[in-house]
């Protein structure tokens, strides 16, 4: 029984609509980077265009601890091809010179999971392994709420657990379970 590395392993599942999930196409889900160059690579290979040497992406963090990002117009739930994940957000990448590349920003958004900050643990595990400088933690991080009244996904903001379209009270705890 050596359980114990999996039970502290939240997963999150998707949260968000359902017309959004119906419309994850499995064609364009998010692109594997297991090294540096594989960021490059999915520049060219997308695209991508470049503002102040910099490029947002949408990634996900997937069961297999392995980061995927996608066009940062894209769902996560696109990028995780409609599976579980254990942290999602928005990845900002530098890229000087030629090559030299480089995470400057990264924040758990994705109203499509919900992931708590926390998730950051496995963020890191799987970031260390890539060779590229990478923030200590989340540069933005949110606390997501749903509120069980009128059904929407809240971002908590200045610690205010409010709900932002009816004003009911919101869970003090993480509450998508
Ligand atoms: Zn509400």
């Amino acid at each position: 029984m050596n359980n114990n590395k999996k039970e502290n392993i939240q997963l999150y599942s998707y949260v968000g609509s359902q017309e959004v999930f119906d419309s994850v196409d499995l064609k364009f889900t998010g692109y594997k980077i297991s090294k540096s160059e594989d960021i490059l690579n999915w520049i060219k290979k997308t695209a991508q265009e470049l503002i102040n040497d910099s490029v947002i992406a949408t990634f996900i963090i997937n069961e297999n601890h392995e980061l995927l990002i996608n066009d940062r117009h894209s769902e996560h739930v696109q990028c995780a091809g409609g599976k579980n994940v254990i942290s999602a957000g928005e990845i900002s990448f530098l890229i000087e010179g030629k090559d030299k590349i480089s995470i400057s920003e990264i924040s758990n958004q994705s109203t499509g999971y919900c992931p708590k900050p926390e998730s950051w643990k496995f963020v890191n595990e799987v970031l260390s392994k890539l060779e590229i400088e990478y923030p200590n933690y989340f540069t933005v991080d949110f606390d997501f709420r749903f509120c069980t009244n009128c059904q929407t996904i809240n971002l908590i903001k200045e610690h205010i657990f409010e709900c932002q379209v009816c004003g009911n009270d919101l869970d003090s705890e993480w509450n998508f379970d």
